[in-house]
């Protein structure tokens, strides 16, 4: 038992430092882009999984070897279990958007961890996997939802690149040279494969995909381009 208690702040100074040298952010801090010498562009996208456009954003996806970020929600995993699954099986990353697309203002710190966890365990249970990184719907940051992001282990991933996809009032081309504009070596560009425009989406994909190739971008997923800043 005396040698319980001696190690007791020991193990507390392992669990609040673990590897700080190495970590050259805390994991709390929202990550918007990094920088990189190589021109890599990580594409995500959320809201989904989409029973209608999800399939064919992959579909573009796969015709030119591109990986991407999903950011799901947890209630369209457990509606649409299988294009989840296709989502892994194409080799795409995985990340957390909660279970329900919420407010996260009007939500307890108790409330933000539950929805994450929930969230959680309908992707693991669809795919086996479990994400690292977690989106806020809205970018909403508050304490707590720092607090929650923390308490359940994510690391939390914003976006350097918006073309405002989602809003109905934006085309294909809108899109498409809103990023083509905008983007920069190691953007986070955020796209929506659920929600109410995702067709526009979708027709500027293809064409956003070939000019920034040509422009000798390389893309990335998520985790690949937190690789590339270490
Ligand atoms: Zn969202």
């Amino acid at each position: 038992m005396r040698c319980m208690v001696v190690s007791v702040p020991l193990l507390i100074a392992l669990l609040l430092f673990p590897q700080s040298a190495h970590q050259s952010q805390p994991a709390y801090e929202p990550i918007h882009r990094i920088d990189s010498q190589r021109k890599v562009v990580a594409l995500t996208f959320d809201d989904g999984p989409d029973p209608k456009y999800t399939p064919l954003i992959l579909e573009t996806l796969h015709k030119n070897g591109v990986p991407a970020t999903f950011f799901v929600l947890g209630a369209q995993v457990d509606r649409y279990p299988k294009v989840m699954q296709w989502i892994k099986k194409a080799g795409h990353e995985i990340g957390n958007h909660g279970y329900h697309h919420v407010d996260l203002n009007k939500l307890t710190e108790q409330e933000i961890y539950d929805e994450i966890k929930r969230a959680e365990r309908s992707i693991y249970r669809t795919t086996g996997i479990l994400s690292q990184y977690y989106r806020p719907p809205g970018g909403v940051m508050t304490h707590d939802v720092v607090n929650a992001v923390q308490s359940s282990g994510y690391d939390l991933i914003h976006w350097s690149v918006d073309p405002r996809d989602w809003s109905l009032e934006r085309t294909a081309s809108t899109i498409a040279n809103s990023v083509k504009k905008n983007v920069t070596a190691g953007d986070i560009v955020l796209f929506h494969d659920g929600g109410l425009n995702q067709r526009q989406t979708l027709a500027a994909l293809q064409d956003l995909i070939t000019d920034l190739r040509a422009r000798g971008y390389t893309f990335v997923t998520v985790s690949q381009l937190m690789d590339e800043s270490k």
